[in-house]
């Protein structure tokens, strides 16, 4: 399963990296981190290929501090106990993604842990039994850890609640890349695959374009998007997904019902220009789809979006301005 979410992925770098141009003027390289290929195509930088080691180091610091996996990180030091101290960016990052939590009314929601792993869509997938995700129901809710800025600790009142970071933390890890790379000069791009930051400004003055992935045939796409500056995030159910008895269950989960969103949606991108908002914003209209525009709008984030589901595509119209369809 993470093999072909890995190949999709790598796939989709491709076309995004093949939209970009192949210029010589760009250093390029890639490493895996967060679970996924990371891509780097930098210029205009006189230690570009430094300035990128300095960033993977990075981005292996902060893997090390937001992954649920590793043992030593914030998040499992978080989830293994009923309080704890945070590094400052675990702190920043879980901060930032339960209030954005309360923004999208609960569709992004940090504390779905417990029941993403009961799923467990990337590993050993299986249908929960409804005790079970009735049970797990009752530890979520971002309003259950409480943050005490002054030590950066954060408390659990359930101490039973599960926090996954999985549907921000590319994006906040992106922009921190694109942070530290914007701060050399020059421009370029930053992949996450599901989550894209460009920086600078190109000598040609032209903008980015980023391919966007066709969800019924993620190994093509559909058209792209151009866009001056900013993040492009993707939630996509061809990313990662489980078949069970014939049923395709995808990896995000509705927090309202416990189980993986079934509405219809395939794809849902976003461009605006915070890296962990984006993401949070994408992963949150793939639950609510375009009914969530207004409601996220309404708390005051500020994005484009376009959302490809069973009854057609529809397209904020920032969106519109910015995205060409092959063919037409
Ligand atoms: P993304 O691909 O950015 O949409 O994030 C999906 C990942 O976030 C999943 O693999 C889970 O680890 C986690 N997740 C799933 N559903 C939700 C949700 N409703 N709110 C927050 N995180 C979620
Ligand atoms: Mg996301």
């Amino acid at each position: 399963m993470r093999k072909i979410a890995f190949i999709l992925i790598a796939a989709f770098i491709a076309s995004l990296l093949a939209s970009c141009g192949t210029s010589s003027e760009y250093v390029t390289d890639s490493s895996f981190a967060l679970d996924t290929l990371v891509s780097f195509k930098v210029a205009g930088q006189e230690n570009a290929s430094e300035n990128i080691a300095d960033c993977m180091n990075m981005i292996d610091r902060l893997d090390g501090v937001l992954s649920k996996t590793n043992r030593q990180s914030d998040i499992s030091k978080l989830n293994a106990s009923a309080e704890a101290v945070l590094t400052p960016e675990g702190y920043e990052t879980l901060k930032l993604a339960c209030r954005l939590s309360l923004d999208t009314d609960g569709a992004y929601d940090p504390t779905v842990g417990e029941i993403v792993g009961l799923w467990d869509i990337t590993g050993n997938a299986r249908v929960p039994r409804d005790d079970e995700l009735a049970r797990a129901m009752t530890h979520v809710g971002a309003d259950k850890l409480i943050f005490d800025d002054v030590t950066n600790t954060v408390k659990k009142t359930d101490p039973e609640t599960i926090v996954d970071l999985g549907g921000a933390g590319k994006g906040y890890v992106c922009q921190k890349a694109v942070e530290l790379l914007a701060s050399k000069g020059g421009y370029g791009v930053v992949s996450f695959g599901s989550s894209i930051g460009v920086f600078g400004a190109k000598p040609d003055g032209s903008c980015w374009n980023i391919a966007i992935t066709d969800p019924s045939d993620p190994s093509s796409t559909i058209g792209y998007v151009t866009v001056p500056n900013g993040f492009i995030s993707v939630s996509g159910d061809y990313e990662r997904y489980a078949e069970i008895d014939g049923k395709r269950y995808c990896h995000i989960i509705d927090p309202a019902t416990g189980r993986p969103v079934d509405n219809g949606v395939h794809s849902v991108v976003v461009w605006n220009g915070d890296g962990e908002a984006g993401d949070v914003i994408s992963t949150a209209l793939f639950v609510c789809g375009e009914d969530g525009v207004e409601t996220l709008r309404g708390a005051g984030l500020e994005f484009e979006a376009m959302i490809i589901s069973d009854a057609g595509t529809f397209m904020t119209d920032g969106m519109k301005k910015i995205y060409t369809e092959y063919g037409k």
